[in-house]
């Protein structure tokens, strides 16, 4: 639950301590310098207590249900879960967890507090007022809203679920920096005039903090989720704009979209069948139903070429330390469900979600065997 982590006062005096061992080269501050932290500083804090503040006020004291795309930094933490196979000595994180892992590593004590408190806003927004009728673009510059759009409309002819409601809306580190939509965010649980004011903070934080280029950083969106029945904004698959970002610099652009909603969709087809596994099938079971969605006629009917790059993909989603699954365990989930599609003897027919479900249950005790 990183998101509601209180500030680190540790990493704040590591960072004021940095500042001083700088000032005392350079100016010879006076002693108590070390407990006077830099404006900006005090201004993420102030923001964090402040988004702290809406997020309470929107979510409620409850933990939030929402299942992410992989095991990142950013995005709504999921529950922890016990973990089998994942032994560190055969395990390696993948590629996708251990860049995201990386970039945060990189932050200052202070920018990382500011990354979760402005990831945690984008989720808001994008949670609380984004709707998919507003027609946002998805991807920074709006280069994949068309194979978003296309892929959400299968899905919901694809399954049997009642899936009219269930939206597809992005996730966007640059509407952080439109005041319009922050002072909406903002409102969704304060008066007017603190909303405005918490946008200007919003504002000053974000230029004051370089390291994430005004929204564009990719870590600020770098996952994707998937909300169910009940929450403030309805159901809805919520694509990240740092994902999609950072899978085409890993070489999946070309099935990146559709994996990633597929697999997101795959959530709601568990809670449309009250399905709330408390074991990794609750992250393969959306690989194996993603899996049988792009491999399948009626879905995005992926070649044997692009098929191998949503193995590819999946398994740089997989991770060793937590409830997501390993890379391999990944990479075989989605495998078996592309095979459940290529090996029907009418490419034309689709599997009752429940069956698909109940069938995948089966083999994931298979997977987990090893
Ligand atoms: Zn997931």
């Amino acid at each position: 639950m990183h998101k509601y982590r209180p500030a680190s006062l540790l990493g704040r005096s590591i960072a004021a301590a940095g500042a001083l061992s700088l000032l005392a080269l350079a100016t010879a501050a006076p002693a108590n310098a070390d407990t006077a932290p830099s404006p900006a500083d005090q201004d993420v804090t102030r923001l964090s207590q402040e988004v702290n503040d809406l997020a309470s006020i929107v979510y409620g004291s409850s933990l939030r249900a929402a299942d992410t795309h992989f095991d990142s930094p950013a995005g709504p933490a999921a529950a922890q879960r016990g973990f089998a196979g994942s032994d560190p000595a055969t395990c390696t994180d993948g590629a996708l967890v251990t860049y995201a892992r990386g970039l945060e590593a990189q932050l200052t004590p202070t920018e990382d507090e500011a990354f979760n408190t402005l990831s945690l806003l984008g989720e808001i927004y994008a949670e609380g007022v984004e709707t998919e009728k507003t027609a946002e673009p998805f991807g920074t510059d709006g280069q994949y809203t068309a194979r978003a759009m296309a892929t959400i409309t299968k899905l919901r002819a694809f399954w049997d679920i009642d899936s009219a409601d269930i939206q597809l809306v992005p996730w966007k580190g640059t509407d952080l920096a439109d005041r319009r939509k922050m002072t909406k965010a903002f409102a969704l649980g304060f008066s007017p005039l603190r909303a405005e004011q918490a946008t200007v903070l919003t504002e000053k934080v974000l230029a004051e903090l370089p390291v994430f280029q005004g929204g564009r950083a990719p870590l600020l969106t770098l996952n994707s989720y998937s909300v169910p029945a009940g929450s403030m904004g309805g159901r809805r698959v919520v694509l990240g704009d740092g994902e999609l970002d950072t899978t085409r610099m890993l070489g999946a652009d070309e099935v990146a979209v559709e994996t990633i909603v597929g697999h997101e969709f795959g959530h709601q087809v568990n809670y449309a069948n009250d399905n709330f596994p408390a074991d990794e099938s609750s992250e393969m079971g959306p690989d194996a139903y993603g899996g049988y969605f792009v491999a399948h006629t009626r879905g995005a009917a992926f070649d044997a070429r692009l098929r191998q790059q949503v193995g590819d993909l999946n398994a740089d989603r997989g991770s060793c330390n937590r409830g997501h699954g390993t890379p391999e365990q990944r990479r075989a989930a989605g495998q078996w469900g592309e095979d459940q599609a290529l090996g029907q003897a009418d490419p034309y027919a689709i599997v009752p979600s429940a069956k698909m479900i109940a069938d995948f249950k089966v083999e994931f005790t298979e997977i987990m065997a090893g």
